[in-house]
């Protein structure tokens, strides 16, 4: 389970990662608006953490823009104590909770796996899919016809970002920064092993789904016609 933390207070954003982490959560924090937005509409997170008052964006312009883009990530707002009319606000726009500074981390913590698990009993099924290609997030399986392999790990991470982006080109700097964090020329080459791993795996099952290196740029999942 993937958490965003969108909070310019960067001590307090640290302090809810470690709580998290701890809680076994992968967490990215950001620390502006507009960073913040375009991490969001990636659309790979489980769970948004979104202040309200934040540089060049607000919460609520995030929200909005999330929301007209048809994402749904759980969104709970960070508001400060001032801003008791923002919750309304936030709810109004389609946040699912907030929570009033300064909060326990127990209570952060209680209430995103809530959250969460609202959110996993509504989705019955957590199955993303290409042409004959599915990837059972719940069971960690990739699945074409009746063949299923497991996947895991940063084989997994990698699989799920091609699907949840499966209309687009994958900048091969955005996948190496996503799953190992840091972008240095040994991610990009991880990047290459782990598209390859992948490669193989998709043969082995016989799907028809290919990962096309786009030159200079990343990669994109295409349909192989016979
Ligand atoms: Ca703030």
């Amino acid at each position: 389970m993937k958490i965003l933390i969108i909070e310019d207070e960067y001590s307090l954003a640290d302090a809810i990662a470690t709580t998290l982490q701890r809680e076994k959560f992968g967490v990215n924090i950001i620390t502006n608006g507009e960073d913040g937005e375009y991490e969001a509409l990636t659309n790979i997170y489980d769970l948004i953490l979104l202040d309200v008052m934040l540089p060049k964006k607000d919460g609520f312009e995030i929200l909005n823009s999330l929301r007209k883009e048809k994402i749904n990530t759980p969104v709970i707002m960070l508001t400060a104590k001032s801003e008791i009319s923002d919750k309304l606000n936030g709810l109004e726009n389609g946040a699912d909770d907030y929570i009033t500074k300064p909060f326990h981390m127990r209570e952060l913590v209680a209430r995103v796996k809530v959250i969460l698990k609202r959110k996993t009993n509504i989705e019955d099924t957590n199955i993303l899919e290409y042409s004959d290609l599915k990837l059972d997030l719940a069971t960690c399986k990739m699945k074409v016809n009746d063949n299923e392999i497991p996947i895991n790990g940063k084989e997994l991470d990698l699989l799920e970002i091609l699907l949840v982006n499966k209309n687009q080109i994958i900048d091969r700097e955005m996948l190496a920064n996503k799953i190992w964090g840091i972008t240095s020329e040994a991610e990009y080459n991880n990047v290459e092993v782990y598209v390859s791993f992948l490669r193989k795996k998709l043969k082995l099952l016989k799907s028809k789904v290919k990962i096309k290196a786009v030159r200079g740029i990343g990669y994109k999942l295409e349909e192989e016609n016979d």
